[in-house]
């Protein structure tokens, strides 16, 4: 999970490092460091802590930041707690070879055995210190260069890796490796200088031109070179592709807003019409997804579709079981990625698996798209972040178009996520003959509608502020909904976990009876949904229920809702649509609600503890 920045080049490599770090800080930020070199030494600076910590320590030792070449790590702890040993960068036991590195080394424990058997001493507990020892003592052994060391050394080790290892005894060249965590190489000017990074975005002011290692790729990267790429395995030659890149500044800075996750919040409404573009054509009668045309005979025959994600993306994979099997009659099952790519599961050429992901890097997902692949399903991708590991992998898919999303509680990848998968249902629901022509024409001109509702929906933003400072200090939430809006529930609970560390639940809200009921009184909020059509009556039943129980009720309801109102604390209203798209306006005061909760709290909002943005850990 962590973030890596370097840098080769001629220009002082500390700011780039630095600010490149601080845009990766959602990937990981339980300690971090630097490493500069100067043209003789490596200055190494780490601290437990984030990015600003670490600006602490450097920002006024101009002697530690004068270099053109340096490489830094924030970092989301595997192996040994988060201190400023165990931080990285990590020397070799020489001191000559220096490393990053994000994933886990599984076999760690057996080499670092075989090392300390040869002499090797260990400062940290990490896995990534044993890697950099043996990159060494392959270096010294076979007297290679530092790229056929890297090499070697990787075939020997079992794992997930993004390395860059670095030389001083040859300062000229940088090399980097992954396998399943991402990396970026931005390639300069006639390349007289590289940006090596886990996501493009540590270089966009610098270059547009960058190339993604592929899994089971390393790359030499030399100042006024072209980038050589390789396979680690079988020595094979890879032409690399320079992509150009689409994302700007503007994109990944916090715009005015105080926070990331209060920008994404916001930028809902433009996300959610970024996803329609070109797909959600309501003037014609029709939705256009290429990626489902071209596969219509496949999804029309498909025995299920068996929805893999986790998190949040799983959240929006419920939704989509709800809306797939009511709008297209197609059975579907979802699974957490986790446990399906252990359970044994079956799968035959007949299922399809859609695997949802924001960052297409979620490391359970992905092995459960090539378990899913082995068994021969086709597999279609739901992901946000273009060119990703999963986009990659997937037969075919669709993206989200939302804009890089920072802050790590999900808000806008959910939102569009169940934008793509409506669209996918609708499509095959209209396809398969499930839907009428007017309740599918009818469902495109309520979808187009969303973007402008959700805008209209965050002006109650005061509002959700007033009900946040009232429920702000409660050590226990319940969030019940029903159908379409009981995922929506789940999530609702988990971002006020995620962000303020308050104990929450989601539930099925006729299901409360069986067993959340006892845990009401007067103390305890619950947060339900009763939207119009929606069961209405049996929620009402519901809210009766814990009213008479003396808890307190925060309900969110259709405009214009009288009934609610008169027995709840307090009413959320949401803008009047069809019952299945509502999950795209009830999660948004939700969203809200943790947000301002959070705040008041004093809690670090975009950054949570113990969380990472891309969990490309299993
Ligand atoms: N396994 C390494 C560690 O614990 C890297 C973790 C990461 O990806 O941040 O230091």
């Amino acid at each position: 999970m962590c973030g890596i920045s370097a840098y080769i080049g001629f220009r002082e490599a500390y700011p780039i490092v630095i600010n490149g770090l601080k845009r990766l800080e959602y990937r990981g930020y339980d300690s971090t460091g630097i490493m500069i070199f100067d043209g003789e030494e490596m200055q190494l600076s780490k601290t437990k802590g984030k990015v600003s910590d670490l600006e602490l320590i450097t920002d006024n030792d101009e002697v530690r930041k004068k270099g053109n070449i340096g490489m830094g790590h924030t970092r989301w702890a595997t192996h040994g707690v988060p201190n400023d040993v165990n931080s990285h960068p990590h020397f070799s036991q020489s001191g000559d070879l220096v490393i990053v590195h994000n994933g886990i080394i599984e076999n760690y424990d057996t080499i670092k055995k075989e090392l300390i058997n040869r002499g090797y001493i260990f400062k940290s507990d990490t896995d990534t210190e044993v890697l950099v020892s043996l990159i060494e003592e392959v270096k010294k052994r076979e007297n290679c260069k530092l790229g056929q060391a890297v090499q070697l050394a990787l075939n020997t080790v079992i794992g997930a890796y993004a390395i860059t290892v670095f030389d001083r005894t040859k300062p000229d060249e940088i090399v980097v490796a992954r396998l399943g965590s991402p990396i970026a190489i931005g390639v300069g000017e006639d390349n007289k200088e590289f940006f090596i990074a886990s996501d493009a975005s540590p270089f966009i002011e610098y270059t547009k031109n960058a190339i993604y290692l592929e899994d089971e790729e390393m790359a030499i990267i030399k100042i006024g070179k072209k980038v050589k790429v390789h396979k680690i395995h079988d020595d094979s030659k890879v032409d690399p592709i320079i992509q150009k890149l689409q994302m700007n500044l503007e994109q990944i800075e916090k715009g005015g807003y105080d926070h990331f996750m209060l920008k994404e919040i916001h930028e809902q409404p433009k996300a959610i019409t970024d996803t329609f573009r070109g797909r959600l054509l309501a003037d014609k009668n029709m939705i256009k997804m290429s990626s489902i045309d071209d596969n219509l005979d496949r999804f029309l025959n498909a025995n299920r579709i068996i929805i893999i994600a986790c998190g949040t993306s799983w959240h929006a994979g419920l939704v989509a079981e709800y809306l797939i099997e009511d709008m297209a009659r197609i059975p579907v099952e979802v699974e957490y990625a986790s446990e399906f790519r252990y359970r044994n599961p079956i799968i035959t050429d007949k299922d399809i698996v859609i695997a949802i992901s924001q960052s297409g890097e979620t490391a359970d997902t992905l092995a459960a798209i090539k378990l899913a692949k082995s068994k021969g399903a086709f597999v279609y991708g739901v992901c946000n972040v273009v060119g990703s590991s999963i986009a990659r992998e997937t037969h075919s898919g669709a993206y989200t178009h939302a804009g890089p999303e920072i802050g790590v509680a999900s808000t806008k990848a959910f939102t569009t996520q169940i934008t793509v998968l409506t669209l996918i249902a609708l499509k095959l629901g209209k396809a398969n003959n499930s839907l009428t022509d007017d309740a599918f024409n009818n469902y495109l001109h309520k979808m187009q509608l969303i973007p402008k509702q959700v805008q209209e929906l965050l002006k109650i933003d005061e509002h959700v502020k007033s009900i946040a400072a009232v429920y702000k200090d409660a050590t226990n939430c319940l969030y019940l909904g029903r159908g379409f809006n009981f995922p929506v529930a789940l999530e609702g609970a988990l971002k006020l976990k995620e962000i303020s560390y308050i104990h929450a639940e989601g539930y099925p809200a006729a299901e409360m009876k069986h067993g959340p009921i006892a845990l009401i009184d007067e103390n305890m909020p619950t947060f339900v949904i009763a939207t119009k059509k929606g069961h209405y009556e049996k929620v009402v039943s519901n809210i009766q229920e814990i009213k008479a129980r003396s808890g307190k009720i925060i309900a969110i309801v259709t405009k214009g809702d009288t009934q609610v109102r008169e027995i709840a604390d307090h009413v959320i209203e949401i803008p009047e649509t069809e019952e299945a798209l509502t999950p795209l306006l009830t999660t948004i005061p939700f969203q809200l609600l943790s947000y301002h909760i959070a705040v008041m709290l004093g809690k670090n909002v975009d950054q949570p503890r113990n969380l990472a943005k891309s969990v490309t850990v299993e």
